[in-house]
């Protein structure tokens, strides 16, 4: 794919007369997805339902527009994700529904039905060719996904652990993965601990699903490396930033990955997407709490092609302050900080963000050169 790829945008403005799902029906209209033939079609619209107790996941309301959107154009639209890798209550189907429907998802609130992707236990999957794959030969995506006709990502922005950001390529790459899949993008990111930065707190060890994490005679923490599948969960868990990634190629390699997974998502049949940049928490929605915002509320952005939209949407967090008394402050203050000019480096150093565009522009998938239409 060359030049410019067309990126709408409308910022969160809703005075009286006004609203946000109006607003995101008519950036919808407007980006184009009336050209999509939805007749007697089956259209995944994939998001995130939100760990229980995250609250910035994205509202049920913003799902049902799009699924209403879907419907008025013709077709059958469900909401859809894949279990987890993690601990917590999305790693198998019905604990996944329970805990979409804690957070308001339901046939009401949203105007359509949620399929589990890759089934119960994370293991009903398809392997998919992905044409131009350096990594990956075949990627492992959710069943019921790849059965559909067409594909929607409706993604939070926001940031990420691993990766910098959690965007729509997130989104579609890893979301899409099957708990094979995920294992498959993830593995060569193996954390290791700092012994002389661990407290002995023992809060990695809640978040590792894989037993890998164990303490010693003198209660530092130690990562056994034939059990990590380098998920990154107790990166994150770590106040005391004890564990980190030694391999400094491991998020360049992961997002590489998560470009050619995303690829074999939406590679041969009709893709739109949709992204609000809001309550831009410093890590993702797979987290059972959301910090403050690292910024402020940018708007939403809709784009057939998912690099230029991931694309334009950090290029606007990029433009915006630091919020006071977030993550990213508070690690401005620190005294080794090293400015990068980058809020998501600055905020998850390492994380290699442009690594992931870079490739999926390279292997086809869209483009980084957009126009932005304000609309
Ligand atoms: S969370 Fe950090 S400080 Fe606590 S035990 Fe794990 S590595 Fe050590
Ligand atoms: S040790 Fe950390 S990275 Fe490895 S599986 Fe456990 S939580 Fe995930």
């Amino acid at each position: 794919m060359t030049g410019p790829s067309k990126v709408y945008f409308d910022d969160f403005h809703a005075p009286a007369g006004t609203s946000l799902p109006d607003k995101l029906r008519r950036l919808m209209t407007k980006a184009g997805i009336g050209d999509i033939d939805f007749t007697h079609k089956f259209a995944a619209i994939k998001m995130h339902f939100g760990e229980p107790g995250n609250l910035s996941f994205l509202r049920p309301n913003y799902a049902k527009v799009v699924a209403d959107v879907v419907k008025e154009l013709g077709g059958t639209p469900f909401l859809t994700d894949c279990n987890t890798l993690y601990p917590g209550r999305r790693k198998n189907a019905l604990e996944h529904l329970a805990a979409a429907a804690e957070n308001g998802f339901s046939p009401l609130s949203t105007g359509c039905q949620i399929i589990i992707g890759d089934g119960l236990k994370g293991m009903d999957d398809m392997e998919v060719p992905v044409v131009g794959g350096e990594y990956v030969h075949t990627a492992k995506i959710g069943r019921a996904i790849m059965d559909a006709d067409v594909f929607i990502s409706l993604t939070h922005f926001k940031g990420h652990e691993n990766t910098g950001f959690g965007g729509a390529l997130k989104n579609i790459g890893m979301g899409c993965g099957s708990r094979r899949g995920k294992m498959e993008q993830h593995a060569a990111g193996k954390p290791t601990v700092r012994k002389r930065r661990c407290v002995g707190c023992h809060a990695c060890t809640r978040q590792c699903a894989h037993d890998a994490i164990s303490f010693g005679e003198d209660n530092r923490a130690m990562i056994d490396h034939d059990k990590c599948v380098g998920c990154g969960r107790c990166i994150a868990a770590c106040n005391l930033d004890a564990i980190y990634n030694p391999n400094a190629s491991a998020n360049a390699e992961l997002n590489c990955k998560m470009a050619e997974y995303a690829k074999a998502v939406v590679d041969g049949r009709p893709q739109f997407h949709v992204s609000l940049v809001m309550d831009i928490s410093p890590y993702c929605d797979c987290h059972a709490e959301n910090d403050v915002p690292i910024l402020p509320d940018v708007g939403m952005f809709a784009s057939f092609d998912p690099v230029a939209l991931d694309q334009a949407c950090a290029d606007a967090c990029l433009r915006q302050a630091p919020l006071p008394g977030s993550l990213l402050t508070q690690r401005m203050q620190e005294p080794d900080f090293v400015d990068h000019h980058d809020h998501f480096e600055n905020t998850t150093p390492g994380a290699e963000w442009k690594s992931c565009l870079a490739h999926a522009e390279k292997i086809g998938l869209g483009s980084r050169t957009y126009e932005l239409i304000q609309i």
